[in-house]
């Protein structure tokens, strides 16, 4: 999507809710920020501001690496992206997305908001928020956590005390200038890069690095690559200090005593392998794991008996190295003493020329900050409600499944689905509520899956699955059903049995894909045109709903610019008496002429304008506007004409629809019996008493209800009976179809039946032939609409057309 230039900064009008998206831009030598004016009322700023007060505005723990990023894009150029929480402004609580890229000492970019973001998002933060803490109080274990770009991005107490940088100094600056020797930044880069790039872990080993007043810090450190909420590599290093150690170790090992407190402290103690006397001893540090108490000694065949073989086994070879080899060695080694795992750095100093036939080293116990790292990976992998993986674990088996599928000759299915309405069951029970129907769920999908399936929690109201060994289509088809039954029976969690519906999108390896993010996000596609159907639906990926997708958001940025560039209009079709062929009326039809995309009709932009809540601003208008047209009719003499105006869903919402409309009737001077609206039969079903009400509020004032696209819907004729209803329309299928489909006839001439008996009138829509509306004139049907009277025209037309 290209950048739209930047409107001049004038002041933004109040934001009018949805979502919103723009350009920005930031001059650093000015100091200057240019928001794009739908993204300053989102945030309650001036178009032109300062970057302070774009901060000042975003989540406090998301201020520093927003700032951090920025700074480090404007001085090494490159781009960044950076997902943050707003804070406060007209947006609070909304997530957004800042890409932007340098150029010389400008960024531009733009802001999105990020919708259905917030709650993975929250997730994320929760989790890493509890591991940070839990290394916030890790006096003894340094860990710093770096982006992609090697950026520092986490830095706990220890590290501060390590390394002598403070947090905020360290915060964003590269790993390899700030604890780097510069002769290993090279390498260190390039080791960072292949684990990135291709999955090359770096061993975890002893090493010396960089303190910030330039001396040198020999640390163990050991590193673990996550990726973040939104996918990102991040590695964290896990650092112990070796300063007292080494120190201990050069003082000689002639000083016995101090060692064996420093090395208690530590967790460590020393061995000596002593190849002439064919002994080895340690220090009673070492005697819990090794047999007996205090200082130790035995042969090595001795020794061997001793431990477990699975620890022989590691040592033994460590052993013959040392015999042959007179370099320093480090190794790492695992332990199983009384059923706990314990793991060990092994280190051997350097031979020592005067005592060849010797090996001195120590061992340190570094089970904790194993254990530390094992603990980050659960609270990484596992959503922290349900217990379940979630979008880390299943990206990773999903991987692994793609691998193995074509030796197996096999698909792998990656499903992706969504509560229907989960929001509500939140906001109606509370979270509590809320987290134990998704327990419930979790327990359903797994009770229908085989063992080797998957199933996580991908974010709030979202489930993915990944089926291995799919032969077919039809398979998964079945699959898909069985799942979906899964939410035919109540759930009785909370204060009373609850139905919750559930749709799912669905993509196959390797059909859609050979990826494992590209696989989830195809099926989070399918699970939105599926929701689109309706409830309880599934969806397969296909190609052209990513084409849909991009499309969509191109439209809805400029649909948000078309009321106030004027890019709306209304026209005009006459509605006809059967019986005398006279215009009794016209429906008012909404037309968008779009700078950028030309002429947009309105089954694609009215879904988008409903999605987004922009229809209640453009509803509105068109309210407004039917009321001038109606007025200028009534004083050129046309004082019998009716206008109707279609009436979405979401106007309901509105709380005040029904006097906001009696006041634009009383400024025009326009009866509302002159006013019809247009609703379709969903509107009725709406089981919020508020639909109703607003709508016996509008009978009230005298304006008249008509029933849109009438017997396609539910089609439910008892709410006929408990709405104030007037007209129905038929929908234009039926009409199509008369005189060559007997189903239609009859449905259209009980329809005229019923309306009869109910003392309603029947408009038939769409009507296109004059065999047809002699059809209709038969049935008894009493008005028409269709291209045969007349196509939707602008006012002016409409008036020579058919009012002269
Ligand atoms: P609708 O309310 O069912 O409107 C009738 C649609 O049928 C119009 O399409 C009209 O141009 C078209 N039509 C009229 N006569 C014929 C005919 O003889 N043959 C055929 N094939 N079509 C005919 P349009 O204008 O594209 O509007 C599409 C839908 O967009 C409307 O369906 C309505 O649901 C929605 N819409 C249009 N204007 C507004 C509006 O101001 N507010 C809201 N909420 N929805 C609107
Ligand atoms: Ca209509
Ligand atoms: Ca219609």
């Amino acid at each position: 999507m290209s950048l739209l230039p930047l409107q001049p900064p004038i002041d933004p009008p109040p934001w009018s809710g949805g979502g919103f998206a723009g350009a920005w831009r930031f001059q650093s030598a000015s100091g200057r920020l240019e928001l794009d004016v739908d993204v300053a009322a989102a945030l309650g700023l001036a178009c032109l501001t300062r970057l302070d007060d774009f901060l000042s505005v975003l989540a406090p723990s998301d201020v520093a690496p927003v700032r951090s990023a920025i700074e480090a894009a404007l001085e090494g150029g490159g781009r960044f992206n950076r997902r943050f929480k707003l804070l406060s402004g007209p947006a609070a609580g909304q997530w957004a997305r800042l890409s932007a890229s340098a150029r010389g000492a400008e960024l531009q970019g733009a802001l999105t908001d990020l919708p259905g973001e917030g709650q993975r998002m929250e997730i994320w933060r929760d989790a890493e928020q509890r591991f940070q803490h839990a290394f916030d109080q890790t006096p003894s274990t340094a860990v710093q956590g770096y982006d992609r770009q090697r950026r520092v991005i986490y830095w706990n107490a220890a590290s501060e005390e390590l390394y002598g940088w403070r947090r905020e100094e360290a915060l964003g600056r590269c790993l390899e200038e700030l604890i780097i020797p510069s002769a290993g930044r090279d390498e260190v880069i390039r080791m960072h890069t292949a684990w990135v790039d291709d999955d090359v872990p770096i061993p975890a080993g002893e090493l010396e690095l960089l303190r910030s007043d330039g001396s040198l810090v020999p640390v163990f450190s050991s590193h673990v690559m996550l990726r973040n909420g939104w996918g990102e590599p991040e590695m964290y290093c896990i650092d112990v200090d070796l300063r007292q150690q080494r120190k201990a170790m050069s003082e000689g090992r002639l000083r016995e005593h101090q060692l064996r407190l420093v090395s208690q402290a530590n967790h460590a103690g020393w061995w000596e392998l002593d190849f002439a006397a064919d002994r080895i001893r340690w220090s009673a540090e070492l005697s819990p794991w090794f047999g007996g108490q205090g200082a130790a000694e035995a042969s090595p065949l001795q020794f061997a008996t001793h431990v477990p073989a699975e620890t022989w086994a590691q040592l033994e070879p460590i052993c013959q190295r040392l015999r042959l080899d007179g370099a320093a060695l480090d190794a790492e080694i695992s332990h199983v003493d009384q059923g706990r795992t314990f793991h060990f750095l092994l280190h051997a100093e350097e031979r020592d020329r005067a005592a060849p036939e010797r090996r001195v080293g120590t061992l340190l116990d570094i089970t904790d900050s194993k254990e530390a790292a094992s603990r980050i990976d659960r609270l990484v992998r596992f959503d922290p409600v349900t217990g379940l993986p979630n979008r880390l674990l299943m990206r990773e088996r999903l991987d692994e499944a793609i691998a193995r599928a074509p030796a197996k000759g096999s698909k792998v299915l990656v499903g992706c689905l969504g509560l229907d309405q989960f929001r509500l069951v939140n906001e109606s029970f509370g979270t509590a509520v809320g987290d134990s129907l998704l327990n419930a769920c979790a327990l359903r999908l797994q009770s229908r899956l085989r063992g080797h399936d998957l199933v996580v929690r991908l974010s709030g109201d979202r489930f993915g699955v990944l089926l291995e060994g799919v032969q077919h289509a039809e398979e998964a088809d079945a699959v898909a059903q069985k799942l979906l039954a899964l939410f035919q029976q109540p759930f009785d969690e909370g204060p009373q049995e609850q139905y919750l519906a559930a749709s799912l999108g669905l993509s196959i390896y390797p059909e859609d894909g050979d990826s494992a993010e590209v696989l989830l996000q195809q099926a989070e596609t399918a699970l939105h045109r599926a929701k689109e159907q309706g409830r309880g639906h599934h969806q397969f990926f296909r190609a052209e709903m990513n084409q849909r997708s991009v499309e969509r958001v191109q439209v809805l940025n400029q649909l948000r610019r078309a009321l106030p560039q004027g890019e709306l209009t209304l026209h005009f079709q006459p509605q006809m008496r059967l019986d005398n062929g006279q215009v009794q009326g016209a429906e008012a039809l909404l037309r968008w002429h779009s700078q950028q995309l030309g002429p947009v009709t309105p089954d694609r932009f009215i879904p988008l304008a409903e999605e987004s809540g922009l229809i209640e601003p453009i509803g509105d208008w068109v309210l407004a506007r039917c009321c001038e047209t109606l007025r200028d009719w009534r004083s050129a003499g046309h004082l019998h004409l009716r206008l109707a105006a279609n009436l979405s869903g979401r106007q309901f919402r509105t709380p005040d629809l029904a006097a906001k409309l009696a006041r634009e009737l009383e400024r025009c001077g326009v009866p509302a019996s002159a006013l019809e609206l247009e609703v379709t039969e969903s509107v009725l079903l709406d089981r919020d008493g508020r639909t109703r009400e607003q709508l016996f509020a509008l009978k009230d004032l005298g304006i008249s209800l008509a029933i849109d696209d009438f017997g396609t819907g539910y089609s439910s004729l008892s709410y006929l009976r408990r709405f104030p209803v007037d007209v129905l329309k038929i929908d234009r299928s039926f009409v199509s179809d008369l005189g060559l489909d007997a189903d239609a006839d009859a449905l259209v001439q009980a329809i005229a039946g019923m309306a009869r008996a109910l003392k309603l009138t029947v408009v038939a829509e769409g009507v296109e032939t004059a065999a047809q509306a002699r059809f209709l004139t038969e049935l008894g049907c009493e008005a028409a609409q269709g291209w045969h009277f007349g196509r939707p025209v602008p006012d002016a037309e409409f008036r020579v057309r058919f009012l002269s």
